[in-house]
Formats: structure tokens, C-alpha cells, sequence
């Protein structure tokens, strides 16, 4: 029995119900083993299969079954560390040349979705970020560098213009990102894992990797129902990374957050939400949200490392949503889930190489759309030896997690970045 997607908007509304690829059984053998079948995995495979590349990928449980199909869909440029920090360790050229990558992610997506005409991705145009507090040099000044660096048309909106998008008191300023979009994550993942298999790429759904021999120059990755050969691995078991390969669990902070789906608002949503774009508030670990089918909201909110979810989490996001626009006082949720991301300490994706012939590609936080596109693109051209771009993440590495008292560093700078955001949006209401 092929084990089954959490419960989700998108599992709901999942398009591909039937196709099913079996399991990994008995010996086998393949130029390039991809281990992982999130968006990370799929990208690599799916730009290793368009060079002519031999390629198996494997996953845990089904495609697309970790964040990459169960997030809020916004697909935008820039990584979950902030340019500043970037800066400060790479410098400013090094910075914009990573900025550019993320940019390539996002057409990498538009493209796909045109060329592949993946209907049921649903893509809509449009993001806007909002603020909280009074901001409106920095965000200026934002806009000003975005152009001027990148050539991108994003547009600075008063408070009031804010105002005729999201009907609510909690906002003040905002930036409108045409050239961003949100879009169906599962629909999507699964329809380049068509793609992929369509190039001839061999796909195994419920093929979990239990035990990895990396050394050597034919690497052994063993499941419950077979063993395959490698010359080449690609690892991107993202924030579901287990035990399997130590070096990598030990780099990574598995942290989680959190989506609502509410009833269908029919009309009522424009009482609140007036844009078809996703949305995005600037707190350090915000809310992201959009108007989906009927007048759902998809509501996304806060990052944890805890690792159950809170009894109360339906109606503890709810609230959440009515704090910002208490005009929808009596709506109902109809589920609410969570998901898994991979976080390093340095908060930038990591991508490069553990052994000869042995690639990770992981890490992509809460910014994995673009990046997952272009780092699957950069370590597929790092194995067939088309570019070194791969290299510019190499000043990211493999930094250890800090382990348990890393893990509470993170929820502990989480708490004091919320205390920050109520101290700063205080201040613009006193
Ligand atoms: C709720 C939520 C909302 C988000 N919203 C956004 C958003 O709006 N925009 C955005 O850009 N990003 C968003 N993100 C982040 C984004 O979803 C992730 O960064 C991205 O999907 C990571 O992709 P991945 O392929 O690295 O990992 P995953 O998608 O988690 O895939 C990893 C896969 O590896 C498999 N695996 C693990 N171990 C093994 C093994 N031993 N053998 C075989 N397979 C294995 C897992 O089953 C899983 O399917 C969100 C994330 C979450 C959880």
C-alpha cells in the first residue's frame, strides 16, 4: 500500500491521484542515486535527466511528501538569511552573484510551469510584503537597491495603498512584487517527477534509505526492499534528514512551522483581503498567507523546533488570523498542518560536496522554492562539469548544528526576535 500524504489543501486537491512509483526492490544499479524526492531531489534529477544523465531517485515516503508540498506556495528571490548577513560574510559582489542565483530559481519555476504547461500548479502573479511598523525610508530605499542591483520593478506602497489590499489596522507599509507568484507546491513537484520519468529517470516511492556506504568509488544505499549502486550520489532529504548519513544530520536544525486552511469565505474574504498575490509580513518569523479556491485563506504562521504539533494548533492559528482581521470573527478551519524545514546555523542553503561523487543539496529553509530550483540546477552542473557555480556556496558549509543546546539557541533567539517585533511595532503605534 503507498503510504499516504498528510492531510493538507493540497492533498485535497492533489490532481495526480494515481500514478504510484513502486518501491526499490533487489539489486540494481544506476550512474547517479538521488536520495530525497522534495523539490531539492526532484530539481537535481530533473536537470541531471535533461543533460542525458542516468539517474534513480528515492524517496521515503511520495514525491513532494515533506515541505515541498505541504508549504504556503510563494515563490519570490533571496534565501531565508538576510543580505546583511550575507554581506558580512561574502562580501557585496559575492552577495548579489548568490542574489541573481535565487532570481534564476524563480524563472527556473515560471519556466518549467510554462514549457511543461502544468496547468493544475495554479500559478497567480504577485507578492506583497507588508510591515508592521512604521517603515517607510527603509522600505524605499529597498526598492531603490532592488532596481538599481537587480533591475527588479518592485513597488513601494503607502500605508493607505496597503490599506485598499488588506483591510485591517495591524499594517503599515508594504512592497509589491509583480514578478513573484505562488502556486500548487504538490501539484508542481509531482509534475516534474513525471517529467522526470518521462527523461527516463528511475523513480521509487516508500524506498527510505536506511543504511548509505559513501566511500569508494561505487557507493551502496540499501532500503527495506533492495540495494542499488552508484557511482555518483545526490543527497537532499531536506528537513527530513535522518541518522543515515551523520555528517549531514549533524549540520542541520530540523525546524517547523505551521499553515491553516479556513472554509470557503465565498465573497466575504474581501471584507479582509483585497489581492490575489501571497502575502508576507516582515516579522522575523511571520505570517504568510493567501487567497485560495472559494475564498480559503491559506494561513501560514511561525517557526518551532518543537517537533509534535500543539493540540490547540487549528484554533491557537485562528486566532492568529482574527488578531489581524477580527472583520471574519466566526470562520472556521477546515485543517491545519505542518512541515519540516531544514535550517543551517548560517540560515544560507547548503550545497557542495561530502566525498568525491557524494553531493548535498539541502538546507533551504523557509525560502526553499527558488532555491531548490537553482540548487538542483547548480549541483547538476557541478556532476556533469558544466559550472562551478556551486562554488559560491561553498563559504556555507557544513557547520555543526550545536546540537541539543543548538537546537535551543534557535528556539531561544526565536522567542527574543518575537519580544524584538512587539518592541518595534509598540514603538510605531506610541
Ligand atoms: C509549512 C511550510 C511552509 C513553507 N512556505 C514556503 C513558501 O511559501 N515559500 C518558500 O519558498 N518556501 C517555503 N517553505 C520552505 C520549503 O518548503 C522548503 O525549503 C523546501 O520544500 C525544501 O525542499 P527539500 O527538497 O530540501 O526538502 P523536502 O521537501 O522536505 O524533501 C525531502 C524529502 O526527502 C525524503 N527523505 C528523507 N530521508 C530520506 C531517506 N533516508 N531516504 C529517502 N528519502 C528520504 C523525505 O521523505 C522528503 O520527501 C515552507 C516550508 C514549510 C514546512
Amino acid at each position: 500500500m503507498p503510504s499516504e500524504y498528510v492531510d493538507t489543501y493540497y492533498q485535497r486537491t492533489l490532481a495526480d491521484r494515481d500514478t504510484y512509483y513502486p518501491p526499490l526492490a533487489g539489486a540494481a544499479s544506476t550512474d547517479i542515486c538521488v536520495v530525497g524526492g522534495g523539490l531539492a531531489g526532484l530539481s537535481a534529477a530533473l536537470e541531471l535527466a535533461r543533460r542525458g544523465r542516468d539517474v534513480t531517485l528515492l524517496e521515503a515516503r511520495r514525491i513532494a511528501w515533506g515541505a515541498s508540498g505541504r508549504n504556503g506556495g510563494s515563490v519570490s528571490p533571496a534565501f531565508s538569511a538576510g543580505a546583511d548577513a550575507i554581506i558580512a560574510r561574502v562580501g557585496p559582489e559575492h552577495y548579489r552573484q548568490l542574489y541573481r542565483l535565487s532570481m534564476e530559481g524563480v524563472e527556473i519555476i515560471r519556466e518549467n510551469i510554462r514549457s511543461l504547461g502544468i496547468a493544475d500548479a495554479h500559478k497567480v502573479d504577485g507578492r506583497l510584503r507588508v510591515v508592521r511598523y512604521e517603515a517607510t525610508e527603509a522600505l524605499q530605499r529597498f526598492c531603490e537597491a532592488q532596481q538599481r542591483d537587480f533591475g527588479r520593478e518592485v513597488r513601494f506602497l503607502t500605508r493607505a495603498q496597503v490599506r485598499e489590499r488588506l483591510v485591517s489596522d495591524a499594517y503599515f507599509q508594504g512592497v509589491e512584487d509583480p514578478a513573484s507568484f505562488h502556486f500548487h507546491p504538490l501539484n508542481y513537484a509531482r509534475a516534474l517527477a513525471r517529467e522526470c520519468a518521462r527523461l527516463g529517470v528511475r523513480i521509487h516511492e516508500d524506498s527510505a534509505v536506511s543504511q548509505a556506504g559513501l566511500d569508494g568509488a561505487v557507493k551502496r544505499l540499501r532500503t527495506a526492499g533492495g540495494e542499488i549502486e552508484a557511482r555518483c550520489v545526490v543527497l537532499a532529504m531536506g528537513g527530513y534528514t535522518g541518522p543515515v548519513v551523520p555528517g549531514l544530520r549533524r549540520a542541520m536544525l530540523p525546524i517547523a512551522t505551521y499553515i491553516m486552511l479556513t472554509e470557503p469565505l465565498g465573497d466575504r474574504v474581501r471584507q479582509a483581503i483585497r489581492t490575489a498575490a501571497a502575502i508576507g509580513d516582515d516579522r522575523r518569523a511571520g505570517n504568510y498567507y493567501r487567497v485560495l479556491d472559494g475564498g480559503r485563506i491559506g494561513w501560514g504562521s511561525r517557526i518551532t523546533t518543537r517537533v509534535d504539533d500543539p493540540p490547540d494548533l487549528a484554533e491557537s492559528l485562528r486566532r492568529e488570523l482574527l488578531s489581524v482581521y477580527p472583520q471574519l470573527q466566526g470562520l472556521r478551519v477546515e485543517t491545519a498542518w505542518s512541515g519540516r524545514m531544514a535550517y543551517a546555523r548560517h540560515l544560507m542553503p547548503q550545497i557542495g560536496k561530502l566525498a568525491p561523487d557524494v553531493w548535498y543539496c539541502t538546507a533551504f529553509g523557509g525560502h526553499g522554492m527558488n532555491t531548490t530550483a537553482i540548487g538542483g540546477r547548480v549541483v547538476a552542473e557541478g556532476i556533469a562539469g558544466d559550472s562551478g557555480r556551486y562554488r559560491l556556496f561553498e563559504p556555507f558549509g557544513l557547520a555543526w548544528n550545536g546540537g541539543a543546546l543548538g537546537t535551543a539557541a534557535v528556539q531561544l533567539t526565536y522567542w527574543s526576535y518575537q519580544a524584538r517585533d512587539w518592541w518595534r511595532e509598540r514603538r510605531s503605534r506610541i
